[in-house]
Parts: C-alpha cells; sequence; structure tokens
C-alpha cells in the first residue's frame, strides 16, 4: 500500500480484515501526514458545484458523502460523533462567484432533490441530507456576514464537516492495533518494478525507496495523491491524466476558551471557510491568500521556502482576508490558545484559474479507480470520497 493518508490507510484496514498482509508505505514519520491530516473535513454531498450544472459533480460526491460515517465509523470500531461540527454549513455567495445567484439557486433546490432520492440519504447525520438546503433571510445573511456588499446571498445546506485532526489521530490507533499492517514509515517511494518484466502489470512487484528495494507483493495500491502518476507512469500505467497540483495553507486554531462561530464557506470560485468542530477547535482559510504553488506537470511543482516571517504574514493574510467578509472570525483568533498554519496538497484533474467560470477544475467528477493486472492506482477525488474508493478497492480482491 502506497500511501498512508485516509485512502491508503482505510484500504489498508480493509485489506487486512480481509486476510491480507499488508505493508503500508508513507514518507512521513507518521501516517496521515499529507492533506489528510490537514483539511476542513466538509463531508460533500455536491452543494458547492454549481459551476457544473450537470450535477455531475454532485453525482460522482454523494455516494461517498453520504456513506462516509458508516465506513469510518466500522474501520475505526467506534462513534465519530466527537469529531463532528454539530452545526449545519451557510454557503455565501460572492460578488465576484463564478455563477450568478439564480443559478446557484435553482442549482441548491436541485441538489437537495438529488440527495432526498439517494437510497443512502437517511445514513448521514440525523437525518440532515432529507432536509435539504434553506435560503437565508435577510436577517440571518446581515448576522453572519456583516463586512460590506461583497456577500450577495446565502444558504444553510446541510452538510457536516469533521475534524481532521481527530480522525486521523482514531486512524493511526487503529493501524497500531491490526497486526496485519506493517507500516514502513520514513520511507520515500521512488517507483515500483514487476519483479519480472515479463510479468508486467499481474506482479509480483517491488517497491524502490531511498533504503533499497522492498518486497515482493503481489498487490500495489497507488494512494500517493501527490505525485501519484509519476509512480503509475513508471510500472507501466498511463497515460497521465490531466492534473493539477496546487499546494495550499489554511489556519489550525484552538481556542483557551469556548467562541461561538457559525461554519461559513465563500464560493463559488477562490474564496475560504472557517469551521467550527465544537466550540475551541477551529479551521480558517482564504484561498487567494493561502495558495503559494500550484502546477500541471505529473511532479508536484517545487515548495517555496517560508521562513517564520513569511509564514507568520501568510497567517496574517489569511485571517484578514477571510474576516474582511467575515468579522466575527476574528474572535477565534483573538481567543487563540495554539495556532499552527499547516499547507498540503489539493490535487484534481482539470484546468485553469478558479475565477474562470470554464475552468476544468470547477468540476470534480473525475476521479476514480484505475486497476490493470494487480496494479491499482486510487485518486480519492476527496477526503468524503476516499473511504468509500478503498472499500471498493478492497472489493476488487475479496476471496483472492
Ligand atoms: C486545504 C485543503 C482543504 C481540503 N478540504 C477538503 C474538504 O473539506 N473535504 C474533502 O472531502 N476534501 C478536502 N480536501 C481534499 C482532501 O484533503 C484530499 O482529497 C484527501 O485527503 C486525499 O486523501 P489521500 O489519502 O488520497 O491522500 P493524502 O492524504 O495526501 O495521502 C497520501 C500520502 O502519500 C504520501 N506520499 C506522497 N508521495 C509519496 C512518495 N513518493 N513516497 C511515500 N509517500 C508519499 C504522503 O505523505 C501522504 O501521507 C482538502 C484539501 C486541502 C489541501
Amino acid at each position: 500500500m502506497l500511501g498512508a493518508g485516509i485512502t491508503g490507510c482505510s484500504t489498508a484496514l480493509f485489506m487486512a480484515r480481509q486476510g491480507y498482509d499488508v505493508t503500508l508505505f508513507d514518507q512521513a514519520p507518521q501516517p496521515f501526514q499529507g492533506s489528510s491530516g490537514w483539511n476542513d473535513g466538509k463531508l460533500h454531498l455536491g452543494y458547492l458545484y454549481a459551476a457544473d450544472p450537470g450535477l455531475g459533480t454532485a453525482r460522482q460526491l454523494l455516494t461517498g458523502g453520504l456513506l462516509f460515517k458508516d465506513i469510518v465509523e466500522e474501520l475505526l470500531g467506534g462513534s465519530i460523533a466527537g469529531a463532528t461540527a454539530p452545526r449545519d454549513e451557510i454557503f455565501l455567495l460572492h460578488r465576484d462567484s463564478v455563477v450568478q445567484q439564480p443559478a446557484v439557486d435553482a442549482y441548491v433546490r436541485r441538489v437537495s432533490d438529488l440527495v432526498r432520492s439517494h437510497p443512502d440519504a437517511g445514513r448521514y447525520w440525523d437525518d440532515a441530507a432529507r432536509r435539504g438546503a434553506q435560503p437565508l433571510t435577510a436577517a440571518e445573511l446581515a448576522a453572519i456576514a456583516h463586512g460590506g456588499d461583497a456577500i450577495l446571498g446565502g444558504w444553510r445546506l446541510p452538510e457536516r464537516s469533521v475534524s481532521s485532526r481527530w480522525i486521523a489521530r482514531r486512524y493511526i490507533a487503529a493501524l497500531a492495533a491490526e497486526p496485519r499492517v506493517e507500516q514502513r514509515l520514513g520511507q520515500r517511494v521512488q517507483a515500483v518494478r514487476p519483479v519480472d518484466a515479463t510479468d508486467g502489470l499481474d506482479g509480483p512487484f517491488r517497491v524502490e525507496t531511498e533504503a533499497g528495494a522492498d518486497g515482493p507483493f503481489t498487490i500495489v495500491v497507488n494512494a500517493l495523491w501527490e505525485g501519484r502518476s509519476v509512480i503509475d507512469l513508471g510500472v507501466g500505467l498511463g497515460p497521465a491524466p490531466e492534473l493539477t497540483h496546487r499546494y495550499r495553507y489554511a489556519l489550525f486554531i484552538h481556542t483557551a476558551q469556548p467562541v461561538a462561530q457559525d461554519n461559513a464557506l465563500i464560493g463559488t470560485g477562490p474564496f475560504g471557510d472557517v469551521k467550527a468542530y465544537g466550540d475551541r477547535d477551529f479551521y480558517l482559510s482564504w484561498y487567494p491568500a493561502g495558495l503559494v504553488v500550484e502546477g500541471q506537470d505529473p511532479a508536484p511543482p517545487p515548495l517555496p521556502d517560508l521562513d517564520a516571517a513569511a509564514r507568520q504574514a501568510l497567517a496574517g493574510r489569511i485571517l484578514d482576508g477571510l474576516a474582511e467578509h467575515l468579522p466575527a472570525v476574528r474572535r477565534v483568533a483573538d481567543g487563540a490558545a495554539q495556532v499552527e498554519l499547516q499547507g498540503s496538497w489539493v490535487v484534481a484533474q482539470g484546468r485553469g484559474p478558479l475565477h474562470d467560470p470554464s475552468a476544468g477544475l470547477h468540476r470534480r467528477d473525475r476521479f476514480g479507480i484505475r486497476r490493470t493486472g494487480r496494479y491499482v492506482s486510487v485518486d480519492s477525488g476527496k477526503f468524503s470520497t476516499a473511504p468509500w474508493m478503498a472499500r471498493e478497492v478492497a472489493a476488487m480482491f475479496r476471496g483472492g
């Protein structure tokens, strides 16, 4: 198993419980140090993708979002209620959104219908999915976004988020307790090769890291996320899809005292959001400030080296950008006992700047599983869809 994010760790747990001995590789010293450990954990039902009015993205995200809780609770052996942001999420439409208000309104209603009619709608949180979305009244809007005239409208969405930090801790414990999973951490994967070139993608395989060649392995699942295509191309699984790698920073804040803060996201396009997981743990992002590098090659571009002063300035820009629209988030920052500025990769099929309505990145329906022989490459698409994808991968190898 290549990659100890939510995709690789979920697949490893499923495969181990199917009787496989699993070796889990990651370059980091612990699982969940990549994007799975540092994201805002929205369990997407499709509401944010009004720039894909054909509902392709909503349909592709929906099943994984609805099943996330059930699958993760099965894998972790207990409730994830403690990770869950208890409130509905507020979606705010920015003046510079790539989709205009009447179109967003119509889209939100169509997604509500889609969600309600899904056979798994009842498996989301407390029947939230069946309630559908509601437009905010002018008074509700003014209470949340009183930062000038940049916000044109808003909806209360039934979507929930989970703390990726909380989920990470539980996965690390579940993996440690699973005797069939052997973790090879701190090892950067450089290549995968068939043991015998004539076997091709039917395996067995060796995994090459800086420490040398490891194996043989009868199955390889590549769940590396950034740079995944480089390993695929090297072993002969091509062509590489048209990918964009973007490295984004966000703030993870723990406050000394409880702070009442709504969960709100400004879109559609390159904007930002605030998440409250309970009343003392928060996520703050402002996309135009947080995005530091972007590239279109199969390998991710090099990261800029940020010294302490640059990191502090970046954190300030994220807070200022968000607070300009949602002034209440300053109370979160003012009450901070601990602030972590953390970045990670967003990898998505598609190209183009988010302020362009025709950019391919406004669609998120082109992810999934590629399998040839006994080599599998997983583009999990989202945190919310990853456990569902992992279950699909494991099902391919049930019974040997
Ligand atoms: C700021 C931000 C906010 C986001 N918000 C959301 C959200 O609200 N909802 C949502 O659903 N999704 C969100 N996402 C996307 C989400 O984080 C990812 O889709 C998801 O975590 C991908 O999981 P993964 O396991 O496939 O990859 P990862 O978690 O990235 O795991 C891949 C692992 O592979 C390792 N690795 C990479 N290359 C190598 C190598 N060569 N050798 C060894 N190890 C390697 C990495 O260290 C990493 O641990 C967000 C992403 C970002 C960056």
